[in-house]
């Protein structure tokens, strides 16, 4: 009878020399980064902790160190602590979050953070939502979740030909028989990604173009859609989902969404809010109005692991009715016992984490007001750094939301092609990261002014980008 090496309780080694090492690599790990590679051969036989925790120290000096503060590409950063313990609770449970029966409190607490999101979103009584791993993925699951509740319920056993007959049958043509989706020219790829994923195509992703400060024109949405609709035989498709960016990622924009969902109700449309990065401004009773009219949406994405420093992943997708959420149920007598509380069935996929109890733990950690006053600080910062640098001899702003987010770009005076260059310097000198972007036809420095980051580090690594432009 052989016994697994694996199948022991927990062994004194792991309690008493991993896990206070690691907090202890934790404290003493500062660098941003540093090079470092691990052999690329995995062994025939295990070894000791001791072992495990030297390679732990190599895995985390060749990381990026979110906790230096000076990571500054991406719109996340350093989680906070109640988040990290959270995280660690989940694996230490390893509760599959498919069926009540194996998550049963963990369920609860999923649907107790989607009423909470859904009330402060305004999305009322019979809102419904599941966490997804990622804003692509919520976003994913929305598109999805629209091409089953548009098309009188044809796409779930017909698939994208069912729906394509059906508009045939309903007077549509040619290739304007086939469903389309439109999203502003600044909105995330994530929207093409789902158009392939669901079957529609790249091609089903039509554009519609922005202002000079990132915002949909409700103008355009509106006479594109007129267009597409007045003539069966459109070219770009019969559209039927309007994707609206609270917080788009370059710019930081809000679309009007009391706008666009005017003209999506007019219009019969599918309205879905990408609120994955903006999505927090809902905490701040200052900054909520950004979002008035997000109570009229169908689907809405809010990623928690961008501004409200919860661990990777913590992404919620959620409905106003919960039954559009139901489409994707599948009878399998193996795992589906009727609970009608099996978060899995609202997905289109089976094992799942928990991710809310992140969400959960930190709101009790810091309250609405708490995320409110961390989101205020994040717009005061932008500010102060928008004056910082529109002052600046050598720098200048480029296009800016209004009113301003938290994305700043800019770049040496006139200068766009010089920005690929010292980033690349920047990222060599190892203790600063900034990221790119091109905007309307130029190339200026995106820069995140996270609320976790004190205003001082933002003037020290824009010193640091000037002072490469001078070499
Ligand atoms: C970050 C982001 C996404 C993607 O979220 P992931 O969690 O990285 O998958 C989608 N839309 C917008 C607007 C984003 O900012």
């Amino acid at each position: 009878m052989t016994t697994s090496p694996l199948a022991r309780p927990p062994v004194a080694d792991e309690v008493d020399i991993l896990l206070p090492g690691l907090c202890q690599l934790v404290q003493e790990y500062t660098p941003l980064r540093t090079a470092q590679s691990v052999p690329e051969e995995l062994p025939e036989d295990g070894s000791d902790v001791h072992a495990i925790l030297a390679r732990m120290r190599v895995v985390m000096s060749g990381s990026v160190n979110i906790w230096t503060d000076r990571f500054l590409e991406k719109l996340y950063n350093a989680p906070t602590a109640t988040s990290v313990c959270a995280d660690m609770l989940l694996s230490a449970l390893n509760a599959g979050a498919h069926v009540y029966s194996a998550s049963p409190l963990l369920t609860e607490i999923e649907l107790i953070c989607v009423q909470g999101l859904a009330k402060m979103f305004g999305l009322g009584d019979d809102a419904d939502g599941v966490t997804m791993p990622g804003g692509a993925a919520s976003n994913t699951l929305a598109l999805q979740t629209a091409l089953a509740n548009a098309f009188d319920g044809v796409h779930r056993t017909g698939g994208v030909l069912g729906i394509v007959d059906h508009l045939e049958r309903a007077g549509r043509s040619g290739r304007g028989a086939r469903p389309a989706i439109l999203t502003s020219s600044q909105g995330h790829f994530s929207l093409q990604s789902a158009a392939i994923a669901a079957g529609l195509g790249a091609d089903a992703v039509v554009s519609v173009p922005s202002d000079s400060t990132g915002r949909m024109c409700p103008t355009a949405l509106k006479q594109q859609l007129e267009a597409m609709l007045g003539d069966a035989a459109h070219p770009q498709g019969y559209p039927f989902f309007v994707n609206a960016t609270s917080g788009t990622t370059v710019l930081g924009a809000f679309d009007n969404l009391q706008e666009i969902a005017a003209i999506c109700r007019q219009h019969k449309c599918w309205m879905h809010v990408d609120a994955s990065f903006g999505g927090a401004v809902i905490f701040s009773p200052k900054w909520r109005y950004l979002m008035d009219g997000v109570e009229n949406a169908d689907s809405l994405t809010f990623n928690p692991h961008k501004l409200l420093c919860v661990t990777q992943q913590c992404s919620f997708l959620l409905v106003r009715r919960a039954a559009t959420l139901n489409a994707h149920s599948i009878e399998a007598g193996y795992l589906f016992h009727k609970s009608g509380r099996d978060q899995a069935s609202k997905t289109l996929g089976c094992g799942r984490r928990s991710d809310a109890l992140k969400l959960y733990l930190s709101w009790l950690r810091y309250g609405v007001s708490g995320f409110g006053q961390h989101i205020e600080s994040g717009f005061e910062t932008a500010r102060r750094l928008r004056e910082y640098i529109a002052q600046h001899p050598r720098l200048e702003l480029g296009p800016l939301a209004d009113p301003l987010f938290l994305q700043l770009c800019f770049r040496p005076k006139g200068d766009s092609a010089s920005v690929p260059v010292i980033r690349d310097k920047l990222l060599q000198q190892g203790k600063f990261a900034v990221d790119f972007a091109p905007v309307q036809g130029e190339t200026y420095f995106r820069l995140v002014t996270h609320p976790r980051v004190p205003y001082s580090t933002f003037v020290e690594l824009v010193e640091q980008l000037v002072q490469l432009a001078g070499n």
